[in-house]
């Protein structure tokens, strides 16, 4: 083959260097390609052509790039292209440089993990945007053969009792799963090659063996990240965190100050939050997440909480008030305003590809661009919940029975519920769009999130709640009028003990965690 390269691609890529696949990467085939997600910057990436994935299963074996190319049938007027995938492909750390001619860089082995499975010639980073990746949105639209990423609640056990708690957390189920069954599951998502779990509750961390599930879950090539609300993060767990790049951790934190995020969260939650950060950040462990629900009360405070993240080397991710679980209690009065929503959308506007948002604000892109993140409803196509008695949701804020797809305790396990449940199957069907198919914002919008309006009465197939045209204030004035329309209530109620709930600067007597999606990805 010829040696002679485009000038771009000579300036980003050396085409004729031993390269390998990071260790820390792993790769799952999917029918358009495949995705590689990286455990240590925990990124995730697509793969877009077989030829694509061909070099990099064999990249390892040949003695340059160049070389892997041309066994795959890469021809020379294709080089380039594959050139600037593979560029992309270094500068995300999904291979490095390995062998002559230059010197390896590091003292990783040269082995890939058991789990690296095969699985493309253009990438492109997770966070599909309509418009910019549009053809990778509706290949998601369609399910892919496991999740991304599933958020698995660990118990319902909780030290406090936010008022918007998602999962309605508090008091031990005693049919949650045992070690055992965890494990076994744990196994089961091994075989699947879900790259990481986010887990949550509840508190996980009031678990007892949550570390040795954790444990047990890395060790079998299966990431965490876990949501917390600090209360077991001393200055040992940190130091624990530090050594493992398959953990990762959010700290959840609804103000930048005590009193705002305290009247959500309960009395001293932010003092523990801050307290967990503190711990974290003089442990070295860098880049862990301080997950903010959005509220009326803070979005004021968003500057501040960039900074807090800041401060303590962590990075921000913001998150949806959905009106599930106890939150559909008091979503209607802590859910932002409209202009709140506004100020929202222009704030990520100029800061999103700084902020994690996963899938919580793509209502809002009929404002402008498309935001960072994922632009979609995931709900059972690339993303699930399983709640602490294994039932398998489509989403963590979808806990209704409406949503069930299973249980893990069934015959065949998560895996057959993930591939054969009807529900999952359903919404993994072309969306009518209803009402919201003649609006001019669709193709961005997609009518919104599904938990939202559902919780809130409205149909599925109509706008958002909060949709930005306010298309969704009116559906809601409807269902406030019409008596007989009750909106669905949560499946479950673990809180503590029922007490009626105000909003306001006053802290309540008890707040729990709670547990957004998570990065999704695009995180
Ligand atoms: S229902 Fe809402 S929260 Fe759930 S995946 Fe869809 S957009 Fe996200
Ligand atoms: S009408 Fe529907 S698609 Fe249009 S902005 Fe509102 S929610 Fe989005």
């Amino acid at each position: 083959m010829s040696t002679k390269l485009t000038p771009q691609v000579t300036a980003t890529f050396d085409l004729d260097r031993s390269w390998r696949l990071d260790t820390r990467a792993a790769i799952r085939p999917e029918p358009f390609g495949a995705m590689l997600y990286h455990f240590g910057t925990r990124k995730l990436s697509f793969l877009k052509s077989p030829t694509l994935l061909e070099v990099l299963e064999n990249l390892a074996a040949h003695p340059t790039a160049r070389a892997a190319c041309a066994a795959a049938g890469v021809t020379e007027s294709e080089l380039s292209n594959y050139g600037r995938a593979l560029s992309t492909l270094a500068s995300a750390n999904m291979i490095i440089p390995a062998g002559p001619p230059r010197p390896r860089r590091t003292a990783e082995p040269v082995s890939p993990p058991a789990f690296r499975r095969t699985a493309g010639g253009d990438t492109g980073r997770a966070g599909c945007r309509p418009g910019t990746d549009r053809r990778l949105t509706n290949m998601f639209e369609a399910g892919l053969t496991s999740p991304i990423c599933l958020t698995w609640e660990l118990t319902y056990a909780c030290n406090l009792a936010c008022v918007h708690c998602l999962s309605s957390s508090g008091r031990r189920d005693p049919r949650e799963l045992t070690i055992a069954e965890a494990k076994a599951l744990i196994d089961t998502l091994q075989r699947m090659q879900v790259f990481y779990v986010n887990i949550g509750g509840g508190e996980p961390t009031v678990r007892p063996d949550f570390w040795d599930l954790v444990d047990y879950s890395t060790a079998h090539q299966v990431g965490v990240k876990f949501s917390t609300n600090g209360i077991k993060l001393d200055a040992c767990a940190a130091r624990r965190l530090a050594a493992s790049d398959y953990i990762d951790v959010q700290i959840s934190l609804d103000g930048a100050t005590a009193d705002v995020n305290d009247a959500v969260r309960g009395t001293g939650s932010y003092e523990t939050a801050i307290r967990a950060m503190a711990n974290l950040a003089a442990a070295g462990v860098r880049g862990f997440k301080v997950s903010v629900v959005m509220t009326r009360h803070n979005v004021s405070q968003l500057d501040a909480f960039k900074q807090l993240a800041d401060d303590h080397g962590a990075q921000l991710r913001l998150t949806r008030l959905r009106p599930s679980g106890r939150g559909a209690d008091v979503w209607p009065e802590l859910h932002p305003t409209a202009g709140q929503q506004r100020e929202l959308y222009d704030w990520l506007a100029a800061h999103g590809e700084q902020v994690l948002t996963g899938d919580s604000f793509f209502h809002l892109s009929p404002y402008g661009k498309p935001l960072p993140g994922l632009n979609m409803c995931g709900a059972g196509r690339v993303v699930c919940l399983i709640d602490p008695v294994g039932d398998v949701y489509a989403c963590p804020f979808a806990i209704h029975e409406t949503f069930l797809a299973g249980n893990v305790r069934q015959a065949g396990g998560f895996e057959t519920v993930w591939r054969e449940s009807r529900l999952f199957a359903g919404l993994r069907q072309p969306q009518a769009g209803g009402a919201c198919r003649s609006c001019g914002s669709f193709d961005s919008c997609r009518g919104g999130c599904m938990a939202a309006k559902f919780f809130t009465g409205l149909p599925l197939d109509g706008p958002d709640p909060e949709c930005v045209r306010g298309h969704g204030e009116a559906a809601l004035a409807v269902v406030r009028h019409d008596g007989t329309a009750r909106p669905p209530r949560p499946a479950a109620d673990h809180s503590h003990r029922r007490v009626p709930v105000t909003i306001g600067r006053r802290p309540p007597q008890r707040a729990c965690d709670e547990n957004p999606l998570a990065g999704f990805v695009a995180d």
